[in-house]
């Protein structure tokens, strides 16, 4: 396996190595992964300069054929590079699949916008001038990734990265670094400039803060935590680099008494307990109105207890291990923390043991809280859930609308005058009705609002705001000879 980063065309042996740990297998070294220098970033960012151009001459054929190349090989290989990132990161097989398909989605997806026309025509206000709008490449495009997601969202922003004539420099997350080498082979193998396309793999606090103050780049997309995204926003705008981020979240689910309880349950369970937990659309708040309220949480505790918890690669797991030790030491401290603000701890809360050193936790709900305890006010990304009961559909709402936070809301109803209240009232990017919070569509917008996101939409024909520069031209026509 490859283990080295990708610059200015070639790859390349770091400074120092790291080493990727499965994590439901700790004594499973899946490989000792290069992290760049300093000298190799201003490397990788010289050269992506000079492909950027390159790229944005070679035209829209050009560009479209690359990018479908690109996904349809990521589509064909989703068996092996899933079971790869299901090794690396913790998600079950079956989710590891997906995600590499999905990634595969939005570079077929972009390859074909890279066809539509991305202009405007209009008549200038004085006669005899002809005025078009058209879109050029912003330029270099530093990207940033987590490792929840550590194929399906550097594809969903080096997609639309490349569509728009743009180079890259990615930094990944160092949880998951295989994932990242396996992309970049898949991307480096197409006919591109050399340089256009840049891994440089290291730790945020080093690289990854290298790369986002540096003045050589035109524009940031960020994905993690809402700290690093404050902190790389501040350096934005000391630069006046374009930015781009979606962070974290505490999504809330509506789940009203009239609605189907058991696919309430099915619905909530998968929201709150799929990915580990560890999904930026989880669903950590559950506002259940009172009459309904101890027959689901019953029947959710019921589910919670039932779901298999083990080895990412192994048949029947449902839910795999905690990312990181520290992630699941992370997740039993607010256990601690919810259980010290009153909240009462109706199931899970503890870790697991199986056949292999893994970091298990067994599936969590707390009910009894309220939504000024900080386990409903902090992200915890853990396999928790915590229940909060309200009187009206009223009292539901503003509960979830109190909330620094706003990236995807929920409502379990059979009442349509609620669900097209909650559509219109509910403050987030993304409202679901009688679906899951989790589970987006590739070609629409993504996002989210307050302290979930910052600058333009991912996504969809929305991404083009961000990976293109608006330019308006005026031309006086004059008369014919
Ligand atoms: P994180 O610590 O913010 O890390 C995200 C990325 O930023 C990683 O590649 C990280 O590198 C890098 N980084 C860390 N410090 C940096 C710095 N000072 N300058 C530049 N880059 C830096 O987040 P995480 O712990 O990986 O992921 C969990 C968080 O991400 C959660 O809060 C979750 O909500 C959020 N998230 C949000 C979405 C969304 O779409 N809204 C999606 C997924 C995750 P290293 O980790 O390699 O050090
Ligand atoms: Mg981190």
């Amino acid at each position: 396996m490859q283990t080295q980063n990708h610059i200015a065309g070639r790859w390349t042996v770091g400074t120092s190595e790291i080493a990727n740990i499965n994590p439901s297998d700790t004594s499973d070294v899946i490989g000792h992964f290069a992290q760049a220098s300093k000298g190799q970033l201003d490397e990788a960012l010289t050269a992506a300069r000079v492909a950027q151009t390159l790229w944005w001459k070679a035209g829209v054929q050009k560009r479209h054929d690359v990018l479908m190349a690109i996904g349809t090989e990521l589509m064909a290989r989703a068996e092996e590079i899933g079971r790869l990132l299901s090794r690396e990161e913790g998600k079950p097989l079956t989710e590891g699949k997906g995600e590499v398909y999905r990634a595969g989605q939005f570079f077929t997806y972009f390859a074909a916008e890279a066809l539509r026309n991305h202009g405007d025509l209009a008549e200038s206000v004085r006669p005899g001038i002809e005025i078009d709008v058209r879109r050029d490449p912003v330029g270099v495009v530093a990207i940033v990734s987590p490792w929840n997601f550590p194929i399906a969202t550097p594809a969903w922003k080096i997609a639309p990265a490349l569509a728009f004539g743009n180079a890259i420099v990615w930094k990944p997350a160092n949880l998951t670094p295989a994932s990242a080498v396996a992309l970049t082979e898949i991307i480096t193998r197409q006919d591109i400039p050399e340089g256009l396309f840049n891994l440089v793999m290291g730790s945020g606090r080093d690289i990854g803060q290298a790369l986002v103050e540096s003045p050589m780049i035109d524009a940031i997309s960020f994905t993690g935590s809402v700290p690093v995204g404050r902190q790389i926003a501040a350096s934005a705008v000391a630069n006046m680099t374009k930015v781009q981020m979606e962070m974290g979240s505490k999504n809330p689910m509506l789940i009203m008494e009239d609605c189907d309880l058991d696919l309430a349950v099915a619905h909530a369970a998968n929201a709150a307990f799929g990915g580990t937990g560890q999904k930026c659309t989880a669903a950590s708040r559950l506002i259940v109105h009172a009459t309904i309220h101890d027959a689901f949480v019953e029947k959710m505790v019921s589910v919670a207890k039932s779901l298999n918890v083990g080895h990412a690669l192994e048949t029947g797991t449902q839910i795999g291990p905690a990312v990181s030790a520290e992630q699941l030491q992370q997740n039993l401290g607010y256990i601690e923390i919810g259980k010290s603000e009153g909240a009462e701890l109706v199931c899970g809360g503890i870790a697991l043991e199986r056949a292999t050193n893994g970091h298990y936790m067994a599936p969590s709900v707390f009910t009894q809280t309220r939504n000024d305890m900080r386990i409903n006010r902090e992200e915890m990304f853990a396999p928790t859930t915590c229940v909060i009961k309200a009187g009206s559909y009223g009292e539901a709402l503003s509960i979830a609308n109190d909330s620094e936070f706003g990236l995807t809301a929920g409502i379990m109803t059979r009442s349509l005058s609620r669900a097209s209240h909650f559509r219109a009232n509910m403050r987030a990017g993304c409202v679901m009705v009688n679906l899951p919070t989790a589970g987006t569509d590739y070609h629409v917008p993504f996002g989210g609002r307050g302290a979930s996101s910052f600058g333009p939409r991912e996504q969809g024909r929305y991404a083009a705001e961000f990976y293109t520069n608006v330019k308006t031209a005026y031309v006086a026509a004059g008369m014919p000879e």
